[in-house]
């Protein structure tokens, strides 16, 4: 094996280096590391194919980037929400949610966000620093783990970047990610959904590359002057030009758009908001997630009742636009992006973090124990 001066992340190198770092070892080793990592969710110390020696050799060179803090699992055990702490002590957030039939990880692409959404536990934080490759791959490699191991094993099948943090300002690590899960993991680009509050830029790099990955623009407000309170980077972007560039983006990858839109009470859930949504949609053949606001603590206002969330969703209907009611998930383990990692961050709650194997083993245990009423 070649040494390398420091350690790296084990999901930042490439095969290509992976395949230096081997150095003199035959190249069937490099397939073995690999698959071992992406396909078999394994860390070194499990790579059994491999003699104790070089494992032991990997070890000091191959690092992993993720410490976790805590996992917690929802009552009914579909929800896991696992905050790690990186190694310059920054925290992130990544949500695994298990349905009857496969599971979707939610990823973080920064650490905190510079974007100021007001409703947004994140927003409100601040911005620490952007995440690289390997401290994205790893969130889903953790995740998929505790989703194989769990009561009812399942895969993972899709992966939204919708976690902490603006994916396309984090460009490149965005794409590389994307890249890496569709290649070593297998995620197929229609199940992968890449989320922008409207980076235009962002969004016309994104149009120009090969894999014809989802987007999802998050809205919330379809007039600029609400859109401008709600979602500051409208200043820089505004809604004219937003869907100038979405419908580049429609135009040469051909998939579904969506829109996320939080409900506020009072604030965006307004029939004239509905009207100002459809048509904006309509034009752009885009279908709406209406998502029931999950209180945060800096925000004033409320969440819209599941009364007004039906007959808003309705009234998009008889505008002639498509929505769906996204299912609220996690509630009880504060699943509302950055709200775990607010929680954790008032020094009188900060815990040491136990070790990725132990603390892994604890979210399966849980989500063993809560899973009973989730259908098989
Ligand atoms: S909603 Fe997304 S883009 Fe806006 S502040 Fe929160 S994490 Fe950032």
């Amino acid at each position: 094996m070649t040494a390398t001066a420091a350690p790296q992340h084990r999901f930042e190198i490439s095969r290509e280096q992976l395949a230096t770092l081997l150095g003199d070892q035959p190249s069937y080793r490099v397939d073995q590391v690999w698959k071992g990592f992406y396909e078999q969710f394994r860390s070194v110390d499990e790579l059994t194919n491999l003699s104790k020696g070089l494992r032991a050799e990997l070890e000091e060179q191959l690092t992993d980037s993720l410490e976790l803090v805590t996992a917690s699992v929802s009552e009914n055990g579909d929800t896991t929400k696992f905050l790690w702490r990186l190694h310059d002590g920054a925290t992130i957030e990544t949500v695994l949610m298990l349905y009857p039939d496969r599971a979707t990880v939610c990823i973080s692409t920064q650490a905190g966000c510079a974007m100021a959404c007001q409703f947004c536990a994140t927003g409100q934080a601040g911005f620490d620093r952007h995440l690289g490759v390997g401290e994205v791959v790893e969130q889903v490699i953790k995740a998929a783990r505790v989703a194989a191991e769990g009561p009812t094993p399942r895969r993972i099948s899709n992966i939204v970047f919708m976690g902490m943090g603006e994916p396309l300002a984090n460009y490149d690590t965005t794409w590389a990610t994307a890249q890496r899960l569709h290649a070593d993991v297998g995620i197929s680009a229609r199940h992968l959904t890449i989320s922008t509050v409207g980076i235009i830029p962002g969004i016309r790099r994104l149009a120009a590359e090969p894999l014809p990955v989802n987007l999802a623009v998050s809205l919330h407000a379809a007039n600029d002057e609400l859109r401008d309170e709600l979602v500051p980077i409208n200043k820089r972007y505004p809604l004219a030009d937003l869907a100038e560039a979405l419908h580049g983006y429609l135009a040469v990858k051909n998939r579904r758009l969506s829109f996320e839109w939080a409900m506020i009470d009072g604030v965006n859930d307004r029939d004239s908001d509905a009207a100002e949504l459809a048509e904006y949609a309509r034009s752009l053949r885009a279908h709406i997630n209406l998502i029931p606001l999950n209180p945060t603590p800096g925000y004033p206002t409320v969440g819209s009742t599941m009364k007004r969330v039906r007959e808003f969703r309705q009234l998009l209907e008889d505008f002639g636009a498509n929505a769906t009611i996204r299912q609220n998930r996690g509630t009880d383990i504060d699943a509302a992006c950055g709200q775990l990692r607010n929680v954790y961050q008032r020094p009188k709650d900060r815990r040491i973090g136990e070790r990725i194997p132990e603390a892994t083993r604890v979210a399966v245990d849980l989500a063993r124990k809560r899973s009973d009423s989730l259908p098989e």
